[in-house]
């Protein structure tokens, strides 16, 4: 049994990008229209030889289970709580929007270690970004490229005591 790894964050910062990065087979479904993985997907990770199953979510819009977004959402906080270990993933060229701030208050809640990533950090447009997320209240950021295969020895550093 491999330990679990569950990536959360609002859409489109990048998730399933790096979700088909660490699986190195294309999972996910990538896509620049926020919401479009529309469950959860699992996979096995390889990171620099740190192995661990790997969980790809969607949905944080709405907590109303009426609705699909509010389903996709009790399916996201479901894997967060099984998971050794969430990376809670922000766009750092976007910076930390009101939707990041809840999620990153509902996980400050949680017993699941977080690790803060913020990601499309290539180039000096995801400085203010990067910088701005250390006010999330999680810890220091890792600052990554899922695209691009940036920071992937900080990640793996960062992940390493819990899986
Ligand atoms: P998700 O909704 O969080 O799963 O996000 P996706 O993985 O579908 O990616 C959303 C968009 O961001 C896509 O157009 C990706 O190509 C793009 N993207 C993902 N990672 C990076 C990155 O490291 N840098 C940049 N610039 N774009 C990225
Ligand atoms: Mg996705």
């Amino acid at each position: 049994q491999l330990p679990t790894v569950a990536i959360v964050g609002r859409p489109n910062v990048g998730k399933s990008t790096l979700f088909n990065r660490l699986v190195g087979k294309k999972l996910a479904l990538v896509d620049d229209r926020p919401g479009v993985t529309r469950d959860r997907r699992e996979g096995d990770a390889n990171l620099l030889g740190l192995e661990f199953r790997i969980i790809d979510t969607a949905g944080f819009e709405t907590d109303d289970p009426q609705t699909l977004p509010g389903r996709m959402r009790a399916q996201t906080q479901a894997a967060v709580r099984e998971a050794d270990v969430a990376l809670f993933m922000i766009d750092a060229r976007a910076g930390v929007t009101p939707l990041d701030e809840e999620v990153a208050l509902w996980l400050r809640g949680e017993d699941t270690p977080v690790i803060l990533v913020a990601n499309k950090a290539e180039g000096k447009a995801a400085e203010p970004g990067v910088y701005e997320s250390f006010g999330l209240g999680l810890g220091d950021p890792v600052p990554l490229s899922a695209e691009h295969g940036e920071g992937v020895v900080d990640l793996f550093d960062a992940l390493r005591p819990h899986v």
